[in-house]
């Protein structure tokens, strides 16, 4: 007998199924096409390669404190200039007619370009509780010649004939014409304990103070231990010389003179 052939319904047809899932599928990706094509399209971002980060610059080692300026005094110091680094010393005689405005002191006079530092200076050192005292500051020629001659008498007196004596005495006293207190930028500084000008100086407590601290007002102890070789002056821990903050700073931290400060220690 025939076997009667029923249709299958159709979800019972493998076939039919797979058909209709994938026209469902075809129009849900027709459809998400379509609906994304319509909305706002983002920006297209390209692809780029990665950017490396650039490596950023090592930080640089932060500078080694600088003094704070507080502790220089350089007011009136416009620059330094050519006045207050004038070479003046055995080898270098003061320039003809060299002409100076003085500001009067006790017992003397100082350049006026280096007054105000000098006043400083002194209040300073006093404020610190020490009694300094200027025994000596601008000289005339002829006081300057009178200190000279005295000097060299003293050596006659001591047996010496005048030739040695004359050479002694200028290492002690600047021949005229060749001492920075004829320029007003140099003072004698003693302290009241101690009225002798000799290296007995060097130990009482406002010399020690001001060879600390007088670079900071521009000002150098000018012919320090062991120099008289460049300076042709014996050691003299009182004269102060004014040069300059820059100057000062300088030649104290480096324990040098003037002379090599500017070079100029040809004889
Ligand atoms: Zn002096």
């Amino acid at each position: 007998m025939k076997r009667l052939q029923r249709k299958k319904p159709w979800y019972k047809n493998t076939a039919g199924i797979c058909s209709i899932a994938a026209v469902v599928i075809a129009l849900g990706v027709v459809l998400f096409f379509v609906l994304r094509g319509s909305g706002e399209k983002e920006p297209e971002v390209p692809d780029m390669p990665p950017v490396e980060e650039p490596t950023p610059e090592p930080e640089p080692a932060p500078n080694p404190p600088e003094e704070p300026e507080q502790t220089i005094f350089s007011q009136g110091e416009v620059t330094d200039g050519v006045w207050n680094l004038i070479l003046v010393n055995p080898w270098n005689p003061m320039p003809e007619n060299y002409s100076v405005e003085l500001e009067e002191i006790s017992g003397g006079g100082v350049d006026k370009r280096c007054y105000p530092q000098l006043q400083k200076m002194m209040d300073d050192c006093r404020a610190q509780g020490y009694s300094p005292y200027i025994c000596s500051s601008f000289r005339t020629w002829d006081l300057q010649q009178r200190l000279f001659n005295n000097q060299i008498q003293e050596f006659i007196d001591q047996g010496y004939d005048e030739e040695e004596a004359r050479a002694l005495a200028a290492r002690e006293v600047a021949v005229p014409g060749t001492s920075e207190h004829q320029l007003g930028l140099a003072v004698d500084i003693i302290d009241t304990s101690n009225w002798n000008l000799d290296e007995s100086q060097e130990n009482v407590p406002a010399q020690q103070w001001l060879m600390a601290n007088s670079w900071r007002y521009g000002f150098i102890l000018r012919y320090p231990v062991g120099s008289t070789s460049v300076t042709g002056i014996i050691y003299e821990p009182w004269h102060y010389r004014y040069v300059g903050c820059q100057a000062a700073k300088e030649i104290y931290q480096r324990g040098i003179t003037l002379e090599e400060y500017l070079g100029r220690t040809e004889h």
